[in-house]
């Protein structure tokens, strides 16, 4: 059997690290549509977008053609601390599960941050600092994103300010110190040092805040700011970009071994490491090279691909940011207070919005308590708690493996465990004591959030 060649961990050399980033929408016949002013409603242009991004990642980020970005060697050798991050074959989950699948996962919770943001948080990092900019704003929501680009900027000697959702700032009380270890300043948003913050201090005193409400803030404080510019974690083109060192590493290491999958798997948040993971196998759907199967999954309280609408839409509850066209609950959508998983944002990527549009890849809901459940089960044979957000994929692969067994197919499944679970143990403690509920938003609640949609 060749199977049993394949060992429990394929790991890459750092020589045969890749090197450049792929861009998708190089491959895409359909490109994403453009950014709009949310002034002027017409395309942003470079100049526009410089007063609140770095300029590389402006350029990045309107480049649809150049298929191939080198990667700087400050940032290879950063991503040398933790990279290549480990491709596990999962034979202990596929022995408890009986199953003809040979399952595989990509694992991006090995750095200290817990996740794959750290990935573009170097990038960005990066450039701002070349760029001699003193500092960076940012928002946060669950804290991964906050921690990592913490870790980029002490390493790289910036400053930053990070807006936490308020309710996130009081229920991770660790998070928040991780990130003040790593030298970041942390504010609970909304808060009372920008117009919107106080905005919305005033009409809803006792909001615990949202990720669009933060992402205002952040922004507002940047062009506020001298010598300061806003990051974003994900969603935007050039954090697609950055992350797809992800399916690249992934590719190389199946390569390999000849091994190539029938069902690719993510989970989908504003889609960057989904984005990331599938980049190089989506690349070569386009170009007629080979075919995968590939599966979003979101949480059925925040059902933006399976339930949103495809229009051009606000990425921040300020409406300040430009608008972008996207699978959208509406900029004002924020999930039941009781979604415990992440995955909150109420919009996705452009690129991938425009894949899924397309047809080129699907999209399934899922509801957190078999989210939970399926992050237990793989916890317990694989010795990994994984994050809430991760372990959407990780259902969607063992119903998959499920499949399999009932065929006899032996189909090679690969999904993206995107991070750890150790700063999420409040929301497994609910899952414990069985308080978490699975709300899914009716029509009508959604119908709230599209009426806001310009
Ligand atoms: C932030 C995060 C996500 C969701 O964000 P995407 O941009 O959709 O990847 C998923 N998993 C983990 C562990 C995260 O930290």
């Amino acid at each position: 059997m060749k199977e049993n060649k394949v060992p429990y961990k394929i790991y890459l050399d750092e020589s045969e690290m890749p090197e450049k980033w792929y861009n998708v929408r190089s491959d895409m016949t359909i490109k994403p549509p453009p950014l709009i002013h949310p002034g002027t409603r017409q395309p942003m242009t470079a100049a526009e977008l410089e007063g609140v991004f770095c300029a590389e990642l402006v350029r990045q980020e309107l480049d649809d053609n150049t298929a191939y970005f080198a990667i700087p060697e400050e940032i290879l050798s950063f991503y040398k601390m933790y990279r290549p991050s480990p491709l596990v074959r999962a034979y202990c989950l596929e022995e408890k599960l009986d199953t003809p699948a040979k399952i595989y996962y990509k694992f991006e919770g090995n750095n200290t941050s817990g996740s794959h943001k750290l990935n573009s948080a170097i990038a960005q990092a990066y450039y701002a600092k070349k760029q001699g900019l003193v500092g960076l704003t940012t928002e946060t929501g669950a804290g991964q994103w906050g921690t990592a680009l913490s870790m980029a900027c002490s390493y790289l000697g910036i400053d930053l300010e990070v807006f936490m959702v308020k309710g996130s700032y009081e229920q991770k009380p660790y998070r928040r110190e991780v990130m003040r270890t790593f030298g970041a300043k942390v504010t609970p948003s909304p808060s009372d040092q920008t117009g919107i913050g106080q905005k919305m201090r005033a009409e809803f005193p006792n909001t615990s805040g949202s990720l669009g409400c933060a992402i205002s803030e952040a922004v507002e404080k940047a062009v506020t700011t001298e010598g300061y510019r806003y990051v974003l974690g994900s969603v935007l083109n050039q954090v697609l970009l950055h992350q797809s060192i992800i399916g690249l590493e992934t590719k190389a290491a199946l390569d390999k071994f000849d091994i190539r999958p029938d069902i690719i798997i993510g989970c989908a948040g504003g889609g960057s490491n989904l984005g990331g993971l599938i980049a190089p196998f989506m690349g070569e759907k386009l170009r007629g090279e080979g075919d995968y199967r590939i599966i979003a999954v979101e949480p059925a309280s925040c059902p933006s691909l399976t339930r949103g609408k495809f229009a051009y839409d606000f990425c921040d509850t300020g409406m300040i940011c430009p608008l972008a066209k996207m699978y959208t609950l509406g900029s004002a959508f924020i999930p039941s207070p009781n979604h415990a998983g992440g995955l909150r944002y109420h919009g996705m990527s452009t690129t991938l919005s425009q894949l899924y549009d397309d047809g080129h890849m699907e999209a399934v809901a899922i509801t957190q308590n078999e989210v939970f459940t399926a992050a237990v089960e793989f916890a317990r044979v694989e010795g990994l708690i994984p994050a809430p957000e991760s372990s959407h994929a990780i259902k969607v692969a063992i119903d998959e493996a499920k499949k399999c067994k009932e065929t006899g197919e032996a189909k090679t499944i690969l999904f993206g465990l995107s991070g750890t679970g150790y700063f999420d143990l409040g929301a497994y403690q609910q899952y414990h004591d069985e308080t978490l509920s699975d709300y899914i938003p009716s029509d009508e609640d959604l119908a709230k959030g599209f009426a806001n949609i310009p």
